[in-house]
């Protein structure tokens, strides 16, 4: 079996943070880096399927991640040009029955980081990775800054869908979303304990979703998001927080009482959507995990559950190999099929929710009224969207 190894993990994402919490409990030396001054988490909120759950249970992390966050028992999405029901999703279809967890990005990071200081992991900040250089005597990894830190023997790149190292071809998506965080509003007509959607073909689409903890006000949140194309949002910006309101409460009414907490466009982060496929372990001492090697639309909902799923998995091909290369080929067989056929899947689904076609939400409208009542079809939708299709860690 592979000795203990000196572990250079540069990223504090989901991915690098559960990654190194796993590596370290194994009994390797780790040291992860990031870019920034500070470790902290961008954007508003997440989904924690039944998959990145299991993983966050076996950190430990799952009760102190359920005190922070709201139960999401259902995916609801109306189509209010034909008021049909072009999303319909409930968790109680899986034979678990385990509904996903809606949480601000902050207080899964928060967890996640606790837990690495309490476990003495070091963190280099100030650390943006631009290349690595793989010797024989380790790999060495190339910041920005000229600091050298020496060699590992094995560097695992958490760095997400920008990854200067990865490879395989990143495609930008033609839609990514303004996401912003609120309070849950007292009143309210928004279905509970549901992500609710609105949708305007598939070229307007409006969401909210409980997220547990506000961290900004201590109370209640939600997660408010507005599809739009990267190269509209200056235009957004400039025609101001009024007009984003009313294109808002133009396709979805009831939503008032959450955007319109929403005071300055500045509260809007303009998130955009990339697509890359590459391979897990490209070498023997260079190892991805999260969306350095697989970035997709978080349509599914899935990207951080697969970045823990992928420390799980990366720990365990470690603790059973004799070599890296052997671990390698492990960790790949672990993860492929699986992240695949949900990459497969994005490409197929994103476009029914974000695109300018008329045919696809077309489509969509039809099939999900007619074929989402089946309960075979129920039964699969549900196992994809708790991030369970094929998967084995
Ligand atoms: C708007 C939006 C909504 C989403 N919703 C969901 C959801 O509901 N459920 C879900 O599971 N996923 C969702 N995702 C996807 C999810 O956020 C990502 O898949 C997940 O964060 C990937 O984790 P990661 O650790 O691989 O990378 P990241 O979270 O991107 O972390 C990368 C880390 O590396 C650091 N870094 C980057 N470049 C460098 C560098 N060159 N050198 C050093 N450090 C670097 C960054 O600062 C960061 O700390 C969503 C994504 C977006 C954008």
């Amino acid at each position: 079996m592979l000795g203990k190894l000196n572990i250079a993990i540069v990223g504090c994402g989901p991915g690098g943070l559960a990654t190194a919490l796993f590596l370290q409990r194994h009994g390797h030396d780790i040291t992860i880096f990031e870019q920034f001054a500070e470790p902290l988490p961008l954007g508003s909120g997440l989904l924690i399927q039944p998959s990145g759950q299991l993983i966050l249970e076996m950190l430990g992390l799952l009760d102190r991640i359920k005190s922070m966050a709201s139960p999401v028992i259902q995916l609801n999405g109306i189509s209010v040009e034909r008021n049909r029901r072009a999303l319909d999703m409930r968790y109680s279809n899986t034979s678990e029955g385990i509904a996903a967890l809606g949480i601000h990005r902050a207080s899964l990071f928060a967890v996640l980081l606790e837990a690495i200081q309490k476990a003495d992991i070091p963190i280099v900040v100030n650390s943006r990775l631009s290349a690595v250089e793989d010797g024989d005597n380790g790999i060495r990894p190339v910041f920005e800054s000229g600091v050298n830190s020496g060699a590992f023997d094995l560097l695992i790149d958490a760095t997400g869908a920008r990854s200067p190292v990865a490879g395989g071809k990143v495609t930008r998506l033609n839609y990514g979303a303004f996401w912003a965080t609120v309070d849950m509003p007292q009143a309210h007509c928004i279905m509970p304990a549901a992500l609710d959607q609105r949708y305007y073909r598939a070229s307007q689409m409006a969401g909210i979703m409980p997220i547990g903890l506000n961290p900004a006000t201590g109370n209640p949140g939600a997660a408010l998001f507005w599809s739009e194309k990267p190269e509209n949002a200056g235009q957004v910006i400039e025609s101001g927080i009024d007009r984003f309101q009313q294109n808002y409460c133009d396709l979805w009414p009831e939503a008032e009482p959450f955007v319109s907490q929403i005071t300055s466009v500045e509260e809007l982060n303009l998130a955009v959507y990339n697509h890359r496929t590459g391979l897990p372990s490209p070498t023997d001492r260079l190892f991805h995990v999260g969306d350095s090697w697989h970035c997709t639309s978080p349509q599914l909902g899935q990207g951080a559950n697969m970045a823990l799923i992928d420390a799980a998995a990366l720990a365990a091909a470690l603790e059973r190999s004799a070599s890296l290369s052997e671990a390698g080929e492990r960790y790949r067989k672990a993860r492929m099929t699986h992240i695949r056929l949900y990459q497969m899947l994005s490409v197929i689904f994103t476009p029914l929710y974000q695109s300018d076609s008329l045919l696809k939400p077309l489509i969509r409208d039809i099939a999900i009224h007619h074929f989402a009542r089946m309960p075979f079809i129920r039964r699969f939708i549900a196992k994809t969207v708790s991030g369970n299709l094929a998967l084995s860690i």
